[in-house]
């Protein structure tokens, strides 16, 4: 009986069928989880070169998952309160200043904005990067 013979019979003695499995689904994971790397190594890559109809499907996912982010960061801002930075007196709706001690209130993102031209998007016209998929703006296609 060779030495990997008698190793196996011993483990066989040891382990309970629930052990095996724990270290199935362990290993399932792990797996899983290097290959979400690796894709995303790829995903990445593939962005760089421009070649986005072959990540056309995880693309619409980003793309709802990106809105949907926003949109829910839209609805939480309006559902709380609006008050002053300084004074944390409560602000008027729209209002520039602070009724209380004049301090300027926060503005909403008027910055000009195009769509990217790998998502999209639209995203402000002085940045470099897609918030969204971080395609290269700008860059010609
Ligand atoms: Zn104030
Ligand atoms: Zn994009």
């Amino acid at each position: 009986m060779s030495l990997w013979q008698q190793e196996s019979v011993h483990l066989d003695q040891l382990e309970t069928v629930r052990e095996l499995q724990q270290r199935m689904e362990k290993a399932k994971r792990d797996r899983g989880q290097l290959l979400l790397d690796l894709g995303q190594k790829q995903y990445r890559a593939i962005l760089r070169s421009g070649d986005t109809q072959a990540v056309e499907m995880i693309m619409v996912q980003d793309v709802l998952i990106y809105e949907t982010g926003k949109r829910i960061r839209e609805m939480q801002e309006a559902m709380k309160p609006n008050r002053c930075i300084s004074c944390e007196a409560s602000l008027e709706k729209d209002a520039k200043f602070c009724g209380s001690c004049g301090t300027p209130a926060p503005q909403p993102d008027v910055r000009p904005k195009s769509p990217c031209s790998s998502c999209g998007t639209p995203q402000p016209i002085d940045i470099s990067f897609c918030t969204c998929c971080g395609g290269q703006l700008g860059a010609m296609q």
